[in-house]
């Protein structure tokens, strides 16, 4: 096909025609691999690797066929290394013609469903690869230069695709991820060396930023719910008193009696809660209180002995339980009169 873009064509006029020697010979080069492709898969996989299609070009090949499952590494490995033994094996590859039943005679492989002539031409590749083809191709298995896989994937129920390249197009393959190595190793600061292990640094970098980040929120949502106690406080002498009861278990009281603590001074605070039948109490002192002689274990116990319990833990932060719901105000009040025992002016 062409277009005529300056002067006249018709028939019978004489016509020059050139052929782009590099991109007949990659593609010769493509074909001629996915004849050895071909021969490949038929022994790693067995004869019932049919090919159900093909797509040969100056870049790639591509070839269909019939198989069941997933080649894997192993195999398509085994088949790669397979190809590129009989590339360097430098076979001739030689193009005969001669009839149908001849061709069918010697052995050649012919796909079904295609329609030929009476007159067919046979590619064969040493002793072992005999095709009928019509396709360019190269004189020795040599000019392929070298073949890699580079995919190979599921078209269809039973049929597997295997992509590949051949020659220039291996190594600008090469080429490329040599650059996307060095892209990589000058992003990470780093050798390729050391790429392996930089990553794994930055994923176990990131990993405990993301921790930290979710510690950290949980710590801020604690924050506004602590903000939430401390409206209820009572003022006694200079030092403030939250008693308060609250959702949760003692993990929950824990936390919150300890950022109440930690974020207010002169702060003293016993949290409660009931679940099941029981009462879990939490008492928290912040650090000057404690200077000041009062310990959030000795509140925690006097006020658990009420609900008919008992506990223990620091004199910063102590965590008590007992038995008596219906005492648990008894219990406060307790907690009150020894707050303003201690601290009351
Ligand atoms: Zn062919």
């Amino acid at each position: 096909m062409g277009r005529v873009e300056a002067g006249r064509f018709a028939a019978g006029l004489p016509v020059v025609c050139h052929v782009d020697k590099e991109t007949r010979m990659a593609i010769a080069r493509n074909h001629t691999a996915t004849h050895l492709l071909h021969h490949a898969l038929r022994q790693v996989l067995s004869e019932h690797a049919k090919q159900s299609g093909s797509h040969v070009s100056a870049e790639r090949l591509r070839f269909d066929f019939a198989n069941p499952t997933e080649l894997g590494a192993d195999r398509l490995r085994q088949i790669e290394d397979m190809v590129n033994s009989k590339v360097l094996d430098d076979e001739p590859v030689t193009s005969t013609r001669m009839s149908l039943s001849e061709a069918r005679e010697a052995g050649a492989i012919a796909l079904f469903g295609e329609t030929y002539g009476d007159i067919v031409r046979v590619m064969s590749i040493g002793d072992y690869s005999r095709e009928l083809c019509g396709g360019t191709h190269c004189e020795r298995t040599g000019q392929i230069g070298l073949f890699r896989i580079t995919r190979e994937s599921s078209v269809a129920g039973g049929v597997r695709r295997i992509e590949a390249v051949t020659g220039l197009g291996v190594l600008e393959r090469l080429r490329h991820r040599e650059e996307q190595i060095a892209r990589l190793c000058r992003t990470l600061n780093t050798q390729d060396e050391d790429l392996l292990r930089r990553s794994a640094e930055l994923l176990d970098d990131i990993r405990s930023l993301q921790k930290q980040l979710q510690q950290e929120r949980q710590r801020a949502a604690r924050r506004a719910a602590s903000g939430g106690l401390l409206d209820g406080a009572e003022q006694i002498g200079r030092a403030r008193l939250v008693l308060a009861t609250m959702e949760g278990g003692p993990a929950e009281l824990r936390s919150a009696a300890d950022v109440l603590r930690r974020d207010n001074e002169r702060l003293v605070c016993l949290l409660a809660s009931t679940e099941q039948g029981k009462v879990a109490l939490v008492a928290g002192v912040s650090d000057d209180l404690v200077s000041a002689g009062l310990s959030a274990r000795t509140l925690v116990g006097e006020a658990a002995a009420i609900v008919g319990g008992g506990g223990g833990g620091r004199d910063d932060l102590a965590q008590a339980g007992g038995p008596e719901v219906a005492r648990l105000e008894d219990a406060f009040e307790r907690a009150r009169q020894i707050v303003r025992q201690k601290l009351g002016e």
